[in-house]
């Protein structure tokens, strides 16, 4: 046993630093296990130009803001920087690399199994994000298909794809964005469900956090409030995504319905000769080492009343998307449902000291 904790925190990405942040204030004892060779979880991975989709005051966690800039949008290596020194800030007491394998039930607490030894805890809280768990859709013939297949979770540079035909799949901020830097060095072919939903020049992060604090009042007071169209999802019109709208590359076409072996048929029966793919299309919650316990259900996710698993109650989730809390999966919109979360786990913890006294 390499240790005993009142709470042991899978993941040290933006999500397992907010509890940090919020559980350094309760006094119980903890631990930020982190699978990553250093700082700054998903971002670490995110392709070199990557830029967030607002300022760098509306991309804070708790605390500290996130110093500005000198561009209007942070990129990448601003975010991994700010998650590295808000880090060494606080102290917090995160071990890494520590792969988290398993975790299962032992006694009245649960026991965290990685590949550097088990932790005890009275309490755990998952928060090991996506980008461990990219997902594909399922077109047939992919597997056949002999062209290069790389998804957004690996995707570098466009450099990779210099003269060559490429669609790719996928109408949200990472489609766009690649698109955007990739149409300047190959031939691109953006394929979506829908048409994309771009947001007008003037909205970006800013107005999608002010939206959804305001569905978070209302569904806490009880009221129903008007929705404006725009959601985190659609797509902002960061500078280099309104640069590729003037050369005129941000058209797209709905999907193929199957791979060839060295291209796709589209719905008329057309086929296009391609050399690459890159899947924009999203992530899945990376819950593997929650399988021992039963509670992954089979949409990948865990039943939760806010962000505490109904089927174990000594686990919480923070950090997923919006079934974990309203804008969860942002820097700036974790910051509720962490304080939330240690403030729920401080008090669980204490009742069973009281009943267990
Ligand atoms: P992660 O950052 O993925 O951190 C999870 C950590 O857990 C990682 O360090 C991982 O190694 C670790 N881990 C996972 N499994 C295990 C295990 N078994 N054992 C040990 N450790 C484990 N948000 C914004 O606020 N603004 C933006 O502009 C913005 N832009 C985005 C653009 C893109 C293209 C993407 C993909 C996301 C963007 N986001 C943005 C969303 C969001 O901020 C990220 O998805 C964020 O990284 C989620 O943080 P997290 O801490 O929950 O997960």
């Amino acid at each position: 046993m390499d240790g005993e904790r009142d709470v042991v925190v899978i993941g040290g990405g933006q999500s397992g630093l907010a509890v940090g942040y919020f559980l350094r204030r309760t006094g119980l004892s903890f631990v930020i296990l982190d699978g990553e060779d250093g700082a700054g979880g998903a971002w670490r991975h995110g392709w070199e130009s990557l830029r967030l989709f607002s300022p760098a005051q509306w991309s804070s966690l708790p605390g500290w803001p996130m110093p500005p800039t000198g561009e209007e949008y942070p990129r990448r290596d601003h975010v991994i920087d700010y998650l590295a020194r808000y880090e060494a800030r606080y102290g917090f007491p995160v071990v890494r690399p520590a792969g988290v394998e398993t975790v299962v039930r032992a006694g009245d607490g649960l026991l965290v199994r990685t590949d550097r030894g088990d932790w005890r805890a009275r309490a755990v809280v998952s928060a090991t994000g996506t980008w461990r768990r990219p997902f594909f859709p399922d077109y047939p013939g992919r597997n056949e298909y002999g062209g290069r297949q790389v998804h957004s979770a690996e995707y570098r540079v466009p450099d990779d794809f210099a003269g060559l035909t490429v669609l790719i799949v996928g109408g949200g901020n990472s489609g766009a964005q690649i698109l955007a830097e990739v149409s300047k060095v190959a031939r691109t072919l953006w394929v979506t469900i829908d048409p994309p939903s771009f947001l007008p020049d003037d909205v970006d992060g800013r107005v999608l956090f002010e939206r959804a604090t305001e569905r978070w009042r209302a569904l806490r007071e009880g009221r129903t409030v008007e929705t404006p169209k725009g959601g985190l999802g659609d797509i902002v019109m960061v500078p280099p995504v309104r640069e590729a709208r003037d050369r005129g590359v941000l058209t797209s076409a709905r999907p193929f319905v199957r791979f060839t072996e060295s291209g796709v048929v589209w719905r008329d029966g057309t086929e296009t000769q391609a050399d690459a793919v890159i899947w924009c299309t999203g992530f899945r919650p990376a819950l593997d080492p929650l399988k021992g316990l039963g509670v992954v259900e089979a949409d990948g996710r865990v039943r939760v009343d806010g962000t505490r698993s109904t089927g174990e109650p000594r686990l919480w989730l923070v950090g997923y998307g919006e079934w974990t809390g309203i804008a969860s999966a942002t820097l700036i919109g974790v910051m509720r449902t962490a304080r939330e979360t240690a403030r729920q786990i401080e008090t669980a913890l204490e009742r069973q000291a009281v009943q267990g006294s």
